[in-house]
């Protein structure tokens, strides 16, 4: 057990280096959390700069959101606990803030969801082997109202399961995966995919 958390907390500490890498964590925004038993994770605490993580900026909590050791989680732990609940197979969580995101939910103002298809990127999202195919990531609004989000999301992934990802207007992106090498290429295509998308809509605003 204490070997899977310290194994845990070395690939947050490099997923935030990582992320930050691409300036997906601006300002100490994001969280990430990796699954370390039936009903543990670990994740990162609130208010510290992703590309600055020490082992102390990482805790224990419960899939409920209450602190194991006396650290304090972020307020979107919550999202973090519903994802690991309904979905048994998902073992590490990212959430990032990037300006994509944000330009593009802004701009998509009424949309509900991000449609994408075409795109070679698509086949980075878990069991997709194929451009051609249409992949929705709904959008949710942003609220500072986490139980009311989780209520949100957690209805959203029942009806829809198979969902690598989700987008909070003008705040940022979830995803996940098996483990965190997944996780991280489902947030990477996502904030990938989101970036052409506002790229296109630049060109098309030009012609
Ligand atoms: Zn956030």
């Amino acid at each position: 057990m204490v070997q899977i958390y310290e194994n845990a907390v070395n690939d947050i500490i490099m997923a935030g280096n990582r992320l930050d890498g691409q300036n997906f964590a601006p300002a100490t925004s994001g969280n990430y959390s990796i699954r370390v038993g039936d009903n543990e994770m670990a994740i990162t605490v609130s208010g510290v700069h992703k590309g600055q993580l020490e082992p102390r900026h990482i805790m224990r909590a419960d899939l409920d959101g209450n602190s194991l050791d006396g650290k304090t989680p972020s307020a979107e732990t919550l999202l973090h606990c519903l994802i690991y609940k309904l979905c048994p197979d998902i073992n590490a969580v990212l959430h990032t803030h990037s300006v994509a995101c944000s330009v593009l939910t802004k701009v998509m103002a009424n949309a509900r969801e991000l449609v994408l298809s075409g795109y070679e990127m698509l086949k980075a999202y878990p069991n997709i082997t194929t451009h051609d195919i249409v992949v929705s990531l709904p959008i949710f609004e942003n609220t500072q109202d986490m139980i009311e989000l989780s209520s949100l999301v957690n209805d959203y992934l029942k009806e829809f399961p198979k969902t690598p990802a989700f987008l909070i207007r003008c705040h940022g992106v979830y995803g996940w995966g098996a483990d965190m090498n997944e996780a991280m290429r489902v947030i990477e295509a996502t904030e990938t995919l989101m970036s052409i998308e506002v790229n296109i809509k630049q060109i098309g605003n030009k012609i």
